[in-house]
């Protein structure tokens, strides 16, 4: 037994799946402490868009600590926060029109910036329901977790979860289905039995929820409804924000304007912990320290943080690389999707947020298993873990996409090829 399963609590979930020891990582490469290599299609479950530890923000870091700069604070200002809010305010909102917008920072996880939000849009309106979606993802604890869809997940609660509306998300119930006219029916009376809510939550690509994409018309329609009823639109941006799918936040271009946004993950650039909450001027209604936590705003992920916005968002170059090499993964699973499924495979997703539908969790797990046997890092996301997902850092090299899809395009036919064997027997 190693020390992982003997002193290390049953919780542990994605070393499962990968049960080495990884001792170095660097860009899209994940190295054992055997010197085995793998191609990490995982990145954090989207935390290391920028890879592992860049050579730009390693060095910013190395240089600030070796400076004795801040590492912790609390709250107080920093030079490495006026840094950080100056830099997202010149290279991210400013230029895409939301320079009105403030910055909140939580506590260091996902789950927070959202129980931050939902916490704010409830004390703005005064009202406690909330409307998420269905195979919605928004965090663990409590008031995120009332919201997140997973039955996995809802089940460790032990306690009641409240206050929340669940919604079908776009597609749904097919293409022909417009969620959006149920939900307006559903409010519009008065004796559906839905409270009025203080906000509506919602993924613009489902991550956890198995890639589901929701249209530019869809959250335009979703905007205009939050409007007419009078709701906060909030965008869980967590997973999809930050470039992932091809630009920086998910929402871009589809003309709307949120009135609450959640990042997280990808945030630092560095894989540390960090989360901020963005808010519209006009909805900052806090007392000071109403929403507090120790590790509200982390120094180190500040310095990575906006290492990366220097580097990576000064044009569109970066977003432009990442729509192409979204592009090439989507061709090459077309084609997997081709040869080992035309009716049984899907491709879902948006971007560099790509994946591959598969019939059940236990293929999509044994493709999982057999990529990884052959040095990729791959895991499954959806209702039945039935979605083999692809979520690589954005900075990964054409050659390291081209392997990886070799060893998924192997994994698929060997699986499914067992399958049809079994089936035919
Ligand atoms: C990961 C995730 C969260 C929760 O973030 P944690 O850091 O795990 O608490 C919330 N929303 C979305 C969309 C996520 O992907």
């Amino acid at each position: 037994m190693n020390a992982f399963e003997q002193h290390e609590s049953s919780v542990r979930s994605y070393c499962r799946s990968f049960p080495v020891v990884f001792q170095q990582a660097r860009g899209a490469e994940l190295i054992t402490r055997d010197g085995q290599r793998y191609i990490d299609f995982l990145a954090g479950a989207g935390t290391l868009n920028y890879g592992h530890n860049h050579p730009l923000l390693k060095q910013a870091l190395l240089d600030y600590i070796e400076s004795d700069g801040l590492t912790h604070g609390l709250d107080m200002y920093s030079a490495a926060k006026e840094s950080f809010l100056e830099t997202f305010h010149r290279l991210i909102l400013k230029p895409r029109g939301m320079a009105d917008y403030l910055m909140q920072f939580t506590g260091p996880t996902g789950t927070n910036a959202v129980e931050a939000a939902l916490k704010l849009a409830r004390k703005v309106t005064g009202r406690s329901n909330v409307i998420s979606f269905t195979n919605g993802f928004h965090g663990c604890s409590i008031g995120a977790l009332a919201a997140t869809g997973n039955q996995h997940h809802r089940g460790a609660a032990g306690t009641g979860l409240s206050d929340v509306s669940r919604m079908p998300y776009a597609n749904y119930f097919g293409d022909q289905v417009n969620t959006i006219a149920m939900i307006d029916k559903l409010l519009d009376d008065p004796s559906s039995g839905i409270d009025k809510p203080a906000a509506v939550i919602v993924e613009v690509v489902q991550g956890e929820g198995g890639l589901n994409v929701a249209s530019a018309e869809w959250m335009r329609k979703l905007e205009r409804l939050c409007r007419k009823h009078d709701m906060l639109l909030i965008v869980d941006d967590i997973q999809a924000g930050c470039g992932r799918t091809g630009s920086f936040f998910s929402f871009e271009k589809m003309g709307i304007q949120p009135d609450l946004i959640t990042l997280s993950k990808s945030l630092s650039g560095y894989g540390l912990p960090f989360a901020m909450l963005l808010l519209r001027k006009q909805l900052d209604q806090w007392q000071p320290g109403e929403h507090n936590g120790t590790f509200r705003g982390n120094n180190h992920a500040f310095v990575t943080a906006a290492a990366a916005l220097e580097h990576f968002w000064q044009d569109d170059s970066f977003a432009a690389s990442v729509r192409a090499k979204g592009q090439r993964i989507a061709e090459r699973m077309q084609r997997i999707v081709r040869r080992h499924g035309p009716d049984s495979l899907q491709l879902k997703g948006r971007g560099m947020m790509l994946g591959i539908g598969c019939p059940d969790g236990d293929i999509a797990a044994a493709i999982c298993r057999h990529a990884f046997a052959h040095g990729l890092v791959i895991e499954t996301s959806g209702a039945h873990s039935e979605v083999v997902k692809c979520l690589c850092p954005l900075v990964i090299s054409d050659e390291q996409i081209d392997k990886a899809m070799d060893i998924l395009d192997a994994a698929f036919a060997a699986v499914l090829s067992a399958q049809t064997a079994t089936q035919a027997s």
